[in-house]
């Protein structure tokens, strides 16, 4: 499924890490992006990105994902951060309900800046965590139903379901530029 860093791409996607600080946004990212990554850091505008190759089908995608870099304490994430940006992993932290609280407000901010089309998968992160859970599994569900997105819960820690939520929404993305280009 994953390919080198070097090998032409077919398609190349910007895609976005959003949520509350410390659900485990960058975890969830270094995780996805293993070895096979490139992580550049861009102080000027406080965020950074990592790379990763994905083969979907016969095709190679080049996954470009973004992380806040810490900028949401500060709710300086501006409209750069979303632009051109197909997917968005919305995360939240089972274990703290304040996150899943604040989903409302990130929602709000994805339809004001994102695109139209974009993909959001709800992830409700620290699933190892079980024993301090605040946010039920349902929840997540009841809430991704009626906001109409995917829902997967990940723990970065353990490795479970991260590369599942990433492909996820590289395969949606994927799926609609196809099928817009029809
Ligand atoms: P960010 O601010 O959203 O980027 O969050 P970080 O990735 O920096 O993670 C915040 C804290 O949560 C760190 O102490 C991580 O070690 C921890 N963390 C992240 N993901 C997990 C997880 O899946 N399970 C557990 N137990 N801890 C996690």
């Amino acid at each position: 499924m994953t390919e080198s860093f070097d090998e032409e791409c077919d398609y190349l996607f910007k895609a976005v890490l959003i949520g509350d600080s410390a659900v485990g946004k960058s975890n969830l990212l270094s995780r996805f992006a293993k070895n096979e990554f490139c992580l550049e850091s861009k102080p000027t505008i406080g965020v950074e990105f990592a790379y990763r190759n994905i083969r979907v089908g016969d095709k190679l995608i080049k996954a470009q994902i973004w992380d806040t870099a810490g900028q949401e304490r500060f709710r300086a994430i501006t409209s750069s951060y979303y632009r051109g940006a197909l997917g968005a992993l919305l995360v939240y932290d089972i274990t703290r309900k304040s996150t899943f609280e604040s989903l409302k407000k990130w929602l709000k901010e994805v339809r004001e800046f994102g695109s139209r089309e974009l993909v959001v998968v709800l992830v409700g992160n620290k699933s190892d965590l079980a024993q301090y859970r605040e946010v039920n599994l349902e929840d997540g569900r009841s809430l991704a139903q009626l906001e109409d997105l995917s829902f997967m819960e990940t723990s970065a820690k353990e490795n479970l379901n991260v590369e599942e939520a990433f492909l996820q929404m590289i395969t949606r993305i994927y799926q609609l530029s196809c099928h817009k280009s029809m």
